[in-house]
């Protein structure tokens, strides 16, 4: 099968580095056909390979009506406003796209389902494999779990960190509140201290850690009387997100609609 031709905005970005290193070393399947950044960045004019000591034909631009003429897919983890403009070019020029920018606001994202008439989308919070997979353990677990077993979600995140709990654990917490039929907005609880109370049952609490460079560990902790069960999750590498949205490029193809990683790795 011909190399998909994919075109990765935010070359510069640490999400862009490592999605130009996984394009570049997976040449069968993958051709890198452009490579972009905002017309200000330092990179611009740079070999795509450059930083990363890879050989590329590719030289990073801000062209973006350029860049999509013969591309297959584009792949997005920049930021909401580049995002949606980025959205839009696509629609108009029949490209697909991979979204992985986090922060999109209702409308970027009923824009982003607006587009999906006319091209095919990915757009995944996260597209780590294992973190999908966990998801459906942990829908699993709480459906057969729902009696007797108290849920807590314990998170851990490097220092530079801004943002807790993770929008991982949250996700994690939405998953388990919909197969015990909770609302999580209704039952969370977020970190413990002082008098607290016996903790009701219907409560998912959340913990997190900050320290040193975890790239991000996860743990959904089902608790009952006697035993417990641990679903555990851990990142050492943020190059498991670029593998998982090259991995949702091939799935994707020449779809048409609005997918997620559930549908890509076929656990709806
Ligand atoms: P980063 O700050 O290292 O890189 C951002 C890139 O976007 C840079 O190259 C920057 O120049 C570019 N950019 C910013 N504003 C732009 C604009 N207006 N126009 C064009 N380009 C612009 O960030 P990062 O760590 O690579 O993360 C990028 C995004 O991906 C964030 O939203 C992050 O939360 C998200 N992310 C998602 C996943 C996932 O699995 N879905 C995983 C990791 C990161």
């Amino acid at each position: 099968m011909k190399p998909l031709a994919i075109v990765i905005v935010g070359a510069s970005g640490r999400m862009g580095q490592s999605l130009i290193k996984s394009t570049l070393t997976d040449a069968g399947a993958f051709r890198l056909h452009a490579a972009l950044d905002r017309p200000d960045s330092a990179c611009i004019g740079q070999n795509a390979g450059y930083r990363l000591g890879l050989s590329s034909h590719v030289t990073i631009s801000a062209d973006l009506p350029a860049a999509l003429q013969g591309a297959d897919i584009l792949i997005d983890f920049t930021r909401p406003e580049a995002t949606v403009r980025h959205l839009a070019a696509c629609r108009e020029q029949g490209v697909n796209m991979i979204i992985g920018t986090t922060g999109l606001n209702h409308e970027d994202l009923a824009a982003i389902a607006a587009a999906a008439d006319d091209i095919g989308i990915v757009h995944a919070s996260n597209f780590s494999v294992g973190v999908n997979l966990t998801f459906k353990l942990i829908d699993m677990a709480s459906r057969v779990l729902y009696s007797g077993f108290d849920v807590e979600i314990i998170e851990a995140h490097h220092r530079h960190k801004v943002d807790a709990p993770s929008g991982t654990a949250l996700r994690m917490g939405e998953v388990a509140a919909q197969a015990l039929g909770r609302d999580l907005t209704a039952c969370a609880t977020h970190g413990r201290e002082g008098h607290t109370g016996p903790r009701p049952a219907t409560t998912i609490g959340f913990s997190s850690i900050r320290g040193g460079d975890i790239v991000g560990d996860h743990t959904v902790l089902f608790a009952g009387d006697g035993e417990r069960i641990e679903i555990t999750h851990k990142a050492s590498d943020r190059a498991i997100y670029a593998h998982g949205a090259l991995r949702a490029a091939q799935w994707l193809s020449k779809k048409q609609g609005l997918f997620s990683m559930q549908d890509v790795l076929e656990l709806n």
